[in-house]
């Protein structure tokens, strides 16, 4: 190993490796059922693959646009349109990103300059502050409460001030489930009106919401739409999480400053995934079906845990179901869940680590995108704790 002879003065000293890193490899070497990272642990779809290799076999390997491939973008044109009503030009406003995460870096590397403000809510999906960090911004934190996880609108009025350059949301909401509503979106819209505050709106599980609820994309409120970034994932919609393919639309001075970073920091994004993409995406039944098929996996898995001494909270989108354990154990939630990975079987996601203070709730989160024999054998597990 070499060692090096530069002094570090750390940008992020507070930064470790991602608790998906830690509790994924904690899982393997332990031979658990890992409920902990959310990936399905099924296959995509063949139709996406063979519409993939047949632009491969096409010779469609080169750069493609720094934007994205117009097929694509034109899809998701269509997409945003037919579900929230708002047609956003494939040229000027919408780009292709190497998955969500770097649209939300590139967004926030974009837009916030070093000593601004950017209010988040806790508990906090974990890229963003470090992203906000790295740039020189300060993250402010508003709070999500147990056990609803419902924003305070009072609080984040309080939170502004006039150095708040941005306000990430997040909904469906990773890792609590929670979704925002209209009223939710009033009330930004209101705090926000008649000041220079930008939105990210993280929408990578905008087809995973539950029990006939809908989600209310950010795109579909002409107010703050003209104020936002709004962001999805293909890896969460048709089960490639390991494509690292998402994008992120907004008008089109917002985005001719997204690709001014953007085109410095991935430049573009492989070719022919985003052709293979643009063609599957042409049937929309293959996204829209996926709130039926998660809320089965739901169902199913909240099944598996009757009987069980973990108590159950709401889940209203993502594929990410919330336990308290109180019943079970008084460890802080990071040992519960080595414990569990260890002793157990089952490898979860402790939600204190969503907390920049730590707020520990004993509450954990599994990931149901599973195929239902996993989700029955971690259910036979977790019953017996
Ligand atoms: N935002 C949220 C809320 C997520 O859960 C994830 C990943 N699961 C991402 C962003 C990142 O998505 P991607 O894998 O496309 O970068
Ligand atoms: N977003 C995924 C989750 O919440 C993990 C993504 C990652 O591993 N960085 O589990």
């Amino acid at each position: 190993m070499l060692k090096t002879s530069v002094a570090i003065d750390s940008k992020l000293p507070w930064v470790g490796t991602t608790i998906f890193t830690v509790m994924s490899k904690l899982a393997a070497d332990c031979g658990a059922i890992n409920l902990s990272q959310g990936f399905p642990d099924f296959q995509a779809d063949p139709a996406l693959f063979e519409a993939t290799l047949r632009a491969m076999r096409q010779g469609r390997n080169q750069y493609p646009p720094m934007a994205g491939m117009p097929e694509l973008r034109t899809a998701i044109a269509d997409k945003v349109e037919a579900l929230y009503g708002a047609r956003y030009d494939a040229e000027q406003e919408i780009t292709v990103t190497a998955g969500a995460t770097q649209a939300i870096f590139t967004a926030i590397a974009a837009f916030v300059r070093g000593g601004d403000e950017v209010i988040v809510f806790e508990p906090v999906y974990d890229s963003y502050v470090p992203a906000i960090e790295t740039v020189g911004g300060t993250a402010v934190y508003a709070q999500l409460k147990f056990p609803a996880y419902k924003p305070d609108w009072n609080q984040v009025r309080s939170l502004v001030t006039p150095r708040t350059r941005m306000i990430i949301i997040n909904s469906p909401h990773n890792p609590t489930g929670s979704v925002l509503d209209a009223g939710d979106l009033a009330a930004l819209a209101d705090l926000t009106r008649d000041t220079d505050i930008l939105l990210l709106s993280d929408e990578v599980y905008e087809h995973i919401v539950f029990d006939g609820v809908r989600h209310i994309s950010l795109a579909s409120h002409p107010e703050l739409a003209a104020r936002s970034l709004v962001v999805s994932s293909f890896g969460k919609t048709y089960h490639i999480t390991g494509w690292k393919i998402g994008y992120v639309i907004g008008a089109a001075e917002l985005m001719s400053e997204f690709r001014k970073v953007h085109q410095f920091n991935v430049f573009t994004v492989n070719t022919p995934c985003q052709l293979g993409i643009a063609d599957y995406m042409r049937l929309p039944s293959r996204h829209l079906g996926l709130a039926a098929f998660y809320q089965q996996k739901r169902d199913y898995f909240r099944e598996q845990l009757k009987g069980s001494r973990f108590e159950l909270l709401p889940c209203c989108g993502t594929y990410f179901q919330l336990a308290r354990y109180a019943g079970i154990s008084e460890l802080p939630d990071l040992e519960f869940a080595r414990w569990m990975t260890r002793e157990a079987g089952v490898a979860v996601i402790p939600v204190s680590v969503f907390h920049h203070d730590g707020c520990d709730d004993r509450v954990v989160r599994f990931c149901f995108a599973k195929q239902e024999t996993t989700l029955a054998a971690a259910g036979e597990r977790l019953r017996r704790i």
